[in-house]
């Protein structure tokens, strides 16, 4: 199979083949502090090739501005999100399944999505709040490197996830200046544009 189109919709309705990976990857090479070592030594961030230059560009304006942060979960496996939400049913039981998306139904699995950290002298911080300086500026500015905020404070009802002010999405340039200019999800940008 090839790699999806960069405007794909994953979601609970949307849901990928478990065992679909994208082709064409790259290891952001960032810092070795990441949300992987949760689970797993040594594994690094991946994003798909297309998503390069846009994603080093946001965070080399991003840390000219001191918002300090770094790419924390990006590609994840069909096999490896049901190892994250084994690990959380185990903590937390069924809640995990309000916090983690099931196998296949997680646009991790596209490569195209980041999940953003603050790493600032030397303290990694996973845990982004709404407020934060990190999240304002994300929330100000992803659009114009093509990365939509994806599931949005409001929209939980649309987009089936609840709000997570560190989850971001490249879809490009284009649909995120729309989406953003909008304040749609990009469940309601399919519904407009792409379903009609
Ligand atoms: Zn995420």
């Amino acid at each position: 199979m090839d790699d999806l189109s960069i405007d794909v919709l994953v979601n609970k309705e949307n849901m990928l083949s478990i065992d679909y990976i994208p082709k064409n990857m790259y290891i952001v090479d960032n810092n070795e502090n990441n949300f992987h070592n949760y689970l797993i030594d040594n594994i690094k961030p991946m994003l798909r090739m297309e998503v390069k230059p846009y994603i080093e560009k946001l965070i080399h304006d991003a840390n000219n501005n001191g918002i300090n942060i770094i790419v924390d979960s990006a590609f994840r496996s069909g096999n490896y999100q049901q190892m994250i939400l084994d690990k959380l049913i185990s903590e937390k039981g069924n809640e995990a399944y309000k916090l983690i998306a099931l196998p296949g139904a997680s646009e991790h699995q596209t490569g195209l999505a980041v999940d953003f950290a603050i790493y600032e002298n030397g303290i990694y911080n996973d845990d982004i709040k709404e407020d934060d300086k990190e999240a304002i500026w994300l929330k100000d500015n992803a659009w114009k490197y093509g990365f939509i905020l994806r599931y949005p404070k409001g929209k939980e009802d649309i987009t089936g996830f609840n709000f997570e002010p560190w989850h971001y999405r490249y879809v490009g340039k284009e649909i995120a200046k729309y989406v953003y200019e909008n304040n749609i999800t990009f469940e309601e940008y399919y519904a407009y544009f792409i379903e009609k």
